[in-house]
C-alpha cells in the first residue's frame, strides 16, 4: 500500500514530464483500478434530450447567446425509446443529459423517469445543470438515482468568470453536490482539466476535493475551445503567470485520470466523450489504461446528435449506435479487458434502487 498522496505530490505529478517517470504514474493507476474496480469498463449510455439553456458559460456551445445553434427538445416518445435502445444494448444506466433548459418541466420529466423505472431496471442518471432544489426533489421522488454535474474548476474565481450567475446570486456546485447527496442522489461531478486562466495549483486542488467529496463518478475532460463562445474565441481570463496555465493536451487529461484514481480508488472514472475526441484513435484505451474504467455511448437519435455541440467535431455524432457497441467491445477487449454489465459502480452493491 502506498500512502496516500500530499497536495505537494500531486502538483508534481502534473508538472512532470518525464516518460519514464510517467509511465511509473500510469503503472500505479492502473494497478489501483484493476485491484479497487476490477477489469470491466462499465458503459452508461447518454440521451441528449435538448440542446435549450438559459446559461452564458464562457466555454460551452450550447450557451443561450450561440444564435448559430439550431435548438432541440426530444420528444417523450423518443427519450423512452433511446432507453428501450439502454436496455437493448446491455447498458444498465441512462444518463439523460441537456442544456439548462426552462421548458423542460418538472411534471413532464417525473413521468418520464417513472415511465423508464417502470418499464425498465435502469438506474436513471440526471445530468440537467443547476435546477431548483424542488425540482431535484421530485425527481428523485419519482425513481432518478444519480446526479450529475461538474463543479469544472475549484478555483473559485476562475469559475465565476466562466459561468455568469443567472440572477443576483452566485451559483455554488459543491454546495449544491452536497445537497444532491442529502436528497440520496448518488452523485458525480468533474473538471475541465486545461480551461484559459486555470493554473497547475488549481489542478491540484481539484483532484484534492475530489477526495473530501463521496463521488460515485468523476469526469476529466480536456477543454475543446468553441468558436461560438468567449473562450474559444480568444477573450483571455486571467492569463497565469508564466508557465503555470495547464494545458488542454491529451497528457495532462491522463495524468489527471491517473492521479484522481490514486486519490480515490473505488470511484468510476469515465473516458469522457472530449478526451475520445481530442485522440479518436486510441484516446480510450489509453484512458482505461492509465485509471478509467467507464464509457458512455451516445444514445441519442442521429438526427439530433450533431446539434448537441457543447464542442466542435465531437466523436461518435455520426455512428448509428449498433455500431457503437461492436467498437467498444473490439477497442476493450485488444487491451485484455471486458465490458461490464449491468447498472455499474456501488449502485448495484450499497444502495437499494429507489423507490417509484
Ligand atoms: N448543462 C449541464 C450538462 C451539459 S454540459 C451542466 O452544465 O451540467 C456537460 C459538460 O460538458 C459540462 O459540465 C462541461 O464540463 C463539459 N463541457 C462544456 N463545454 C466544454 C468544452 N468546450 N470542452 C470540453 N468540455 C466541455
Amino acid at each position: 500500500m502506498n500512502p496516500p498522496l500530499t497536495h505537494q505530490e500531486i502538483l508534481r505529478w502534473l508538472r512532470e514530464t518525464d516518460a519514464a517517470r510517467l509511465a511509473e504514474l500510469w503503472r500505479r493507476a492502473d494497478e489501483t483500478r484493476r485491484r479497487h474496480v476490477g477489469d470491466a469498463v462499465h458503459l452508461r449510455g447518454v440521451v441528449e434530450l435538448s440542446n435549450y439553456c438559459a446559461r452564458q458559460c464562457a466555454y460551452c456551445g450550447l450557451r443561450a447567446g450561440n444564435l448559430q445553434l439550431a435548438r432541440y427538445r426530444m420528444l417523450a416518445s423518443e427519450i423512452l425509446q433511446a432507453a428501450r435502445q439502454a436496455v437493448k444494448f446491455g447498458y444498465g444506466t441512462v444518463v439523460l443529459q441537456s442544456g439548462e433548459d426552462q421548458g423542460l418541466t418538472s411534471a413532464w420529466l417525473a413521468d418520464i423517469i417513472r415511465q423508464i423505472k417502470r418499464e425498465t431496471t435502469l438506474a436513471v442518471t440526471l445530468s440537467l445543470g443547476e435546477r431548483p432544489l424542488r425540482e431535484l426533489a421530485a425527481w428523485r421522488a419519482a425513481g432518478a438515482d444519480r446526479y450529475l454535474l461538474r463543479f469544472e474548476t475549484s478555483d473559485r474565481h476562475l469559475f465565476d468568470e466562466i459561468h455568469p450567475p443567472m440572477g443576483k446570486r452566485k451559483s455554488d456546485r459543491i454546495a449544491l453536490l452536497r445537497q444532491l447527496q442529502d436528497l440520496g442522489y448518488e452523485v458525480g461531478s468533474g473538471i475541465m482539466v486545461g480551461l484559459p486562466g486555470q493554473t497547475y495549483a488549481s489542478v491540484a486542488d481539484d483532484i484534492a476535493l475530489f477526495r473530501e467529496l463521496d463521488l460515485d463518478l468523476i469526469g476529466l475532460a480536456p477543454f475543446i475551445p468553441h468558436p461560438g463562445t468567449p473562450l474559444g474565441s480568444g477573450f483571455q481570463i486571467f492569463p497565469p503567470v508564466n508557465g503555470e496555465q495547464v494545458p488542454n493536451h491529451e497528457q495532462m487529461v491522463y495524468k489527471a485520470i491517473a492521479l484522481t484514481r490514486l486519490v480515490r480508488p473505488d470511484a468510476n472514472i469515465p473516458v469522457t466523450t472530449a478526451l475520445a475526441t481530442i485522440n479518436r484513435k486510441n484516446g480510450r484505451e489509453l484512458g482505461w489504461q492509465r485509471g478509467a474504467n467507464l464509457f458512455m455511448p451516445n444514445l441519442t437519435p442521429l438526427k439530433y446528435r450533431r446539434l448537441y455541440e457543447i464542442y466542435p467535431a465531437k466523436a461518435c455524432i455520426a455512428e448509428p449506435d449498433v455500431n457503437c457497441l461492436g467498437c467498444l467491445n473490439l477497442r476493450v477487449q485488444e487491451i485484455g479487458r471486458h465490458l461490464g454489465q449491468g447498472p455499474g459502480g456501488r449502485w448495484s452493491r450499497d444502495l437499494p434502487p429507489a423507490q417509484p
